[in-house]
């Protein structure tokens, strides 16, 4: 079965090849850290995570080169950094731990490399200069800027003229530019904030430069596959386009071109002016981060998704469904020997089968996806309900295969049973886990009242004791 991507440049699917199966390289833009990830930005995280996952399992975990930057000079973080007085890194450093901690609730493998612009000025430099010395960018007043009539693709990504640009107020009008679309590739510091020297007077660089260089300096040109939220398909996708090829004479940049719809609320976009900002860092503490995760990709990454409490809701309820059928076969195993050794030629049959994979290779299809773990999940509910007659070997395989389908979407991480202990707070787990010993002590002598009347107790708390081998219990809240 091919993988087929969407390619925004194509505006259609297309059967995915890389340029060299032993690297793929996938690069992502990553956020600018000067304050907490929304929900609404951890949508591309999540959907690039899914197919880094699927790369991997295609072409080999080593052979998939993964780059997601960090932005780490910018306006917004050398204004908050002279707000409160510190260094753009104390600034910076804070939030990229934050954000790599709040991705990684979401369940987000750590790509291969997170380049930070401060760490590529000399390439960006170095990029800048080959664009000048081809006469695509231009030297004014401190300022270098592209000159975007040097480059007739210019619009081609986002499908737009050089006349609808300008038509649109995105770009800025100054004086220094000799086309109202040329854009910035290196300006001059403002007093206070951080700046670097350059063959032009000392500065910093345009955000859009950042990418383009990193890319070419920790991935190599081209890559294959470059994604971000579809905001960032013009002036960002556009000009990365338009420096990478001017620099490198033409050369081919981004292979496959991928893009993530909007996450809205109400909809409205989500966004800090309009005050309906959900961070993940609070999200995560108040839901477990694999139903973040499922609420994100309930719908097709390309469509926009509309984020309710409900969404969330129903998000929690699929997942203790597969998470039920998990905890009810490790405790239907624990008195006894286990499971046979998985068929791997069987968990592939039955992978295969269940349609997870074939949907997610068809452009990240992750709600159909989702649809084939309770396929699986089914599987083994129906061995259980045999009771002692369980084909032991169909529910080894079956699990196998409901294991790696989930994984490939980053789903049933957790155990079982502190799943569903999970959203039980600290003092009602002390309580239980209290009431748990009680009882045993209760049964170890004997006394039957006493051990029914916790076990009353534990029922009233809306807490299911489930009873191992050798006297053992432990608990999950009831459905
Ligand atoms: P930013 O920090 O605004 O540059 O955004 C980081 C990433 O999140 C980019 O890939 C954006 O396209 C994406 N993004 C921002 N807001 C949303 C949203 N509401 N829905 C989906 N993606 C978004
Ligand atoms: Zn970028």
């Amino acid at each position: 079965m091919p993988l087929s991507l969407h390619d925004t440049y194509a505006r259609e699917k297309r059967e995915f090849t890389p340029r060299d199966p032993s690297r793929v390289t996938l690069y992502v833009c990553g956020p600018t850290v000067y304050n907490y990830a929304h929900i609404g930005n951890a949508r591309p995280v999540v959907v690039f995570d899914v197919l880094f996952r699927l790369l991997r399992r295609r072409y080999g975990d080593e052979a998939v080169v993964y780059a997601r930057n960090i932005t780490d000079v910018d306006d917004k973080i050398n204004a908050k950094a002279i707000e409160q007085g510190v260094p753009i890194g104390e600034i910076t450093d804070k939030f990229a731990a934050i954000y790599e901690a709040d991705m990684g609730a979401l369940g987000a493998l750590t790509p291969t490399l997170q380049p930070r612009a401060t760490g590529h000025i000399d390439e960006m430099l170095d990029q800048i200069g080959r664009l000048v010395n081809a006469g695509s960018a231009y030297a004014a007043e401190g300022h270098v800027l592209f000159d975007t009539t040097s480059f007739p693709d210019y619009g081609k990504l986002s499908n737009r003229s050089l006349d609808d640009m300008i038509a649109g107020a995105r770009v800025e009008v100054a004086p220094y530019k000799q086309n109202p679309a040329d854009f910035v590739l290196w300006k001059p510091s403002k007093p206070g904030e951080p700046e670097w020297p350059s063959p032009w007077g000392p500065g910093r660089p345009g955000w859009h430069i950042e990418c383009s260089a990193m890319i070419e300096a920790v991935l190599g040109l081209p890559i294959d596959i470059h994604g971000g939220g579809h905001d960032l398909t013009f002036p960002h996708h556009e000009n990365e386009i338009a420096q990478g090829r001017c620099a490198t004479h033409g050369g081919e940049y981004a292979r496959y071109w991928m893009h993530n719809g909007f996450l809205t609320m109400d909809a409205e976009k989500m966004s800090k002016s309009l005050g309906n900002v959900l961070l993940v860092h609070d999200l995560v503490e108040r839901w477990p981060g694999e139903v973040v995760r499922w609420a994100l990709l309930s719908g097709h990454y390309r469509a926009p998704l509309n984020w309710t409490d409900a969404l969330l809701e129903q998000a929690k309820t699929s997942l203790d469904r597969l998470y039920r059928v998990l905890s009810d076969l490790k405790r239907f195993l624990s008195g006894s020997a286990g499971l046979p050794v998985v068929d791997f030629a069987n968990v592939e049959k039955l992978h295969e089968a269940a349609g997870t994979l074939s949907r997610l290779e068809d452009d990240l299809n992750t709600p159909a996806a989702m649809g084939g773990l309770f396929a699986l999940a089914d599987g083994i509910r129906a061995q259980l309900l045999l009771n002692s007659k369980a084909d032991r070997q169909v529910l080894a395989d079956h699990l196998g295969a409901l294991q790696e389908a989930a994984g490939l979407m980053g789903f049933l991480a957790a155990d079982p049973d502190a799943w569903f202990q999970g959203s039980a707070d600290t003092g009602l787990k002390d309580k239980v886990e209290a009431l748990i010993a009680a009882r045993a002590t209760a049964r170890a002598s004997k006394d039957w009242p006493e051990a029914d009347r916790i076990r009353g107790e534990l029922t009233a708390l809306n807490v299911e004791v489930l009873d191992g081998p050798g006297g053992t219990a432990t608990w999950r809240i009831k459905e």
